[in-house]
């Protein structure tokens, strides 16, 4: 009798302690923390960045926090020293200024705590890794597709916002494929301007005084928002369908506009692939553990190890393959302004 109160003791003992155990473990998962700054919410793909991104972490067993600077470089440094109080594991920084945030990187390292430049590089600083697509290539993808169609003419260049260190690479990107055309005289850059915090108003201002004073062939529009800004003026003209314009991002509306003819290309970047290895790096980094990357971009300080991915041209004929195979969007809402007897089947 005794014996068996004793095995039954042992047996809740027993369970109680692995209970204990896998309690203790799943909160030491848990506890795993990444702070992650972004910039600004202003276009569509940084949501799914945010999204993917926590849930990927979750599934890894990490917590996130988020804070959104709203293209502000006070308030992104002032939120970043926030997470660093709040003793974060890693952060995770979308830049909105590519020389300022700096700062952000020097203040987490000096409380221990590594740093992940996610899609936009950080300038000077040792920002212990770099995730996003390759730069250049995103702007030789707008620029190939451009002289493809136009290669000769008047062209208008709409760059991103010139504190964003990917506006540079993908002016790189499409000024290296324009070079021989402009060099031949058989392309003239008409206008060549930078549309402040990627702001669709000011690619369209920028457009606008563009068509005021020349006839206008192509644009290359360094995203889909500042294509969104150029097309607005293009309409307003009643040139529709009749200027090349170019973007990046498959935005919803960009990709509605090419089923419709009125932007000629975007180009596709995988962001939850994108986010899916950042949150992988940072559960690595707060593990202690290193990660591997594929390549190194130098950051004026630095070479950053650095994990990049490859973007896809997008255009009418591939749009239903890339976009709507992929899942990026549904068939039914990007061909929702096209008469359905024209929707692509499989
Ligand atoms: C990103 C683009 C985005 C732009 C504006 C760039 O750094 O790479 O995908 O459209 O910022 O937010």
């Amino acid at each position: 009798m005794m014996n068996r109160s004793l095995a039954i003791i042992i047996a809740v003992i027993l369970v109680a302690a692995i209970l204990g155990y896998v309690v203790l473990s799943r909160k030491h998962e848990d506890s795993l923390r990444i702070g992650l700054s972004m910039d600004t919410l202003q276009e569509e793909r940084w949501q799914r960045d945010r999204d993917y991104f926590i849930e990927h972490a979750r599934e890894l067993g990490a917590a996130v926090s988020v804070q959104v600077a709203n293209s502000s470089d006070d308030l992104q440094l002032q939120q970043c020293q926030n997470l660093i109080t709040q003793d974060v594991d890693v952060l995770v920084i979308v830049p909105h200024n590519q020389k300022t945030t700096a700062k952000a990187v020097k203040d987490a390292h000096a409380a221990n705590i590594k740093t992940i430049a996610y899609d936009r590089m950080i300038e000077d600083c040792d920002v212990d890794l770099y995730v996003s697509f390759d730069g250049v290539r995103v702007g030789e993808l707008q620029g190939e597709y451009a002289v493809k169609h136009v290669p000769k003419g008047n062209y208008v260049i709409i760059n991103g916002a010139k504190t964003d260190h990917n506006a540079h690479l993908f002016r790189e990107g499409y000024m290296k494929v324009l070079k021989p055309y402009i060099e031949r005289g058989d392309i003239v850059i008409v206008h060549d301007e930078w549309a402040l915090d990627w702001e669709p108003g000011n690619a369209r201002s920028i457009m606008e005084n563009a068509l005021a004073n020349n006839k206008v062939d192509a644009v290359v529009a360094a995203n889909d928002g500042t294509a969104s800004g150029a097309i607005q003026a293009i309409r307003a003209e009643g040139l529709e369908e009749k200027i090349l314009v170019t973007g990046q991002d498959a935005e919803l509306a960009a990709c509605q506009r090419i089923a419709q003819g009125m932007q000629s290309m975007t180009v596709y970047k995988d962001v939850k692939e994108l986010a899916r290895l950042a949150a992988a790096a940072a559960v690595k980094f707060a593990e202690g553990k290193e990660v591997e990357t594929n390549s190194v971009i130098n950051n004026g300080r630095i070479d950053v190890p650095s994990l990049l991915i490859e973007p896809v041209s997008v255009n009418k004929d591939n749009l239903y393959e890339i976009i709507v195979k992929s899942g990026f969007h549904k068939k039914e809402d990007v061909y929702k302004y096209v008469p359905r007897s024209e929707w692509p089947t499989d």
